[in-house]
């Protein structure tokens, strides 16, 4: 009955596609409960919990070029992602350095603020600062003399590195912001070479920043990137230039990157047409 046992057939392996299919669902239903139980033990977690050697990166380089002035980020949300930061501010109003979980503000006045809780975030990095490797240098000429000598003791550069480099600067010249109003006009790779510039002789004080290796392209400032503030908490900003005679530096190996976008109508409509015009020493 030749029929008959193709039908047979066909039974047996519907019935037992069925069986394959119920067990492929209790399967993933299984997955998911593990996943959810995970989760849970997760959020379970202080809310400050530190989570160390991870870089947080809020907006695009590329897009803080194409005039995306504004994100959602408030200091608040920041001070959960690192207790180090660099970045500005919405409207570029100001740059932004965070050392040890302390979030300061420098308008375009040079004067230093401590912005509270509520205050939104265009772009930064930050990361828990856990230092990995430290070393003291001496008799720092400038800025570009400081990457040199610490590119020849990092392990790699093909990972991400924080820092802290503190020390008694005989001279630091730091850029600022100036607030743009809406709607935003300029660009600012035009805005950057005419920057307000703050400098002070003699002053004690901490370089906070990051390094990021060549291949983070268009999304984050590629090699250093570090920003000042004072022991006195009265003066700071985007390191430009400096001389110092002594510095202890402490870095911070990173393996991990955690990317956020601004979830923002101007953000979804960018084109990015404008490239990086401004090149870094
Ligand atoms: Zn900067």
């Amino acid at each position: 009955m030749p029929l008959k046992h193709t039908f047979m057939k066909k039974l047996v392996s519907i019935g037992l596609l069925l069986f394959l299919l119920t067990a492929c669902k209790h399967s993933v239903e299984r997955k998911n409960e593990q996943t959810s139980d995970t989760d849970s033990k997760e959020v379970k977690e202080t809310p400050d919990a530190k989570k160390p050697d991870s870089f947080y990166h809020y907006n695009i380089w590329l897009a803080f070029v194409n005039k995306i002035y504004d994100g959602t980020l408030s200091a608040k949300e920041l001070k959960t992602k690192g207790d180090i930061a660099l970045g500005s501010y919405n409207a570029l109003d100001g740059e932004l350095i965070m050392l040890d979980g302390v979030l300061y503000q420098i308008t375009e006045d040079g004067i230093m603020h401590k912005p509270g809780d509520e205050a939104k975030i265009a772009y930064t990095n930050a990361t828990f600062f856990e230092s990995d490797q430290s070393f003291d240098l001496n008799a720092i000429p400038n800025y570009d003399s400081l990457r040199q000598r610490i590119n020849r003791k990092l392990p790699t550069t093909n990972i991400f590195y924080a820092f802290k480099i503190h020390g008694k600067f005989n001279h630091m010249k730091c850029g600022g912001l100036h607030k743009q109003d809406k709607p935003y006009a300029t660009g600012l790779d035009v805005l950057i070479p005419k920057r307000p510039v703050f400098e002070r002789e003699n002053v004690e004080g901490t370089m906070v920043g990051f390094y990021c290796p060549d291949l983070v392209g268009d999304i984050s400032v590629p090699g250093y990137h570090l920003h000042f503030i004072s022991d006195d908490e009265q003066f700071g900003g985007h390191v430009m230039e400096f001389n110092a005679d002594h510095l202890s530096v402490a870095l911070d190996h990173i393996w991990e990157y955690h990317f956020v976008l601004p979830q923002t109508d101007e953000y979804k409509k960018v084109t990015f047409e404008k490239a990086f015009q401004y090149k870094k020493k």
